[in-house]
């Protein structure tokens, strides 16, 4: 089954991703985990994503179906997958429907999360990631020594300082959304979840939204 995590920036993709993929016994796929490993790395890939990853704009399209289409192509993504911040453009709607085709699979359900842009603006603010392996953390202050690894220093990721967090919700509405109507307009299944509450209860909020009982399939 494959499952698209559709929502703003900040909605709780990130967190909830882990637990629906565990539900479901498929891997993840985050592009933005992706290409932050990348930059890391220094890879081309990273290269070419950093300064659009800083200032909150999107990287090309061309760039995101390459990752897309070589990761689902691949055996431990032969049962499904759950998409985390892929998809986010027309273009990239359409290009996932034709990797799919390709594959002899189809798109499972997009589960939108549904969330105010004051609520995001919060969460966002509070997030701080270690420097060392990237865990969030919240109710920290920026420069605190991680409380999980001995050498890590909590800091904010560039694109959760306040000038980017506004260009990814800008950009969020102007790209992003109609890619909802795209998906209406070609009959996929499109569910939407109060992303608002704990995080259990927005992962059951998920399951029943696609069918699933939470309970059962954690068994
Ligand atoms: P995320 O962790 O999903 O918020 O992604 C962080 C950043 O990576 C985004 O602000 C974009 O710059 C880039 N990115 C991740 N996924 C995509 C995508 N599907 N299309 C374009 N840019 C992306």
């Amino acid at each position: 089954m494959v499952i698209v995590l559709f929502g703003k920036p900040g909605a709780g993709k990130g967190t909830q991703a882990p637990r629906l993929a565990e539900a479901l016994g498929v891997p993840i796929l985050a592009t933005g985990d992706v290409l932050r490993a990348a930059l890391r790395e220094g890879t081309p890939l990273g290269l070419e994503a950093k300064s659009y990853m800083e200032r909150g704009a999107l990287v090309p399209d061309a760039v995101i179906l390459g990752i897309v289409k070589e990761t689902l192509g691949t055996e431990q993504f032969a049962r499904g997958a759950v998409l985390d911040g892929v998809v986010r453009t027309v273009p990239q709607a359409e290009g996932l429907e034709r990797a799919l085709g390709e594959l002899g699979r189809t798109l499972g359900a997009v589960l939108v999360f549904e969330i105010d842009d004051a609520e995001i603006v919060q969460r966002i603010s509070g997030r701080l990631v270690c420097d060392k392996t990237q865990q969030p953390f919240t109710g920290y202050e920026p420069g605190a020594k991680c409380p999980e690894c001995p050498d890590g220093t909590l800091v904010r990721r560039k694109d959760d300082e306040p000038e980017a967090v506004r260009t990814r919700l800008d950009v969020y509405r102007a790209q992003t959304f109609p890619v909802l109507d795209w998906y209406r307009a070609h009959g996929a299944t499109v569910r939407t979840i109060d992303a608002v509450g704990d995080v259990e209860e927005v992962t059951a909020r998920a399951l029943g939204a696609l069918g699933i009982d939470g309970r059962q399939s954690a068994a």
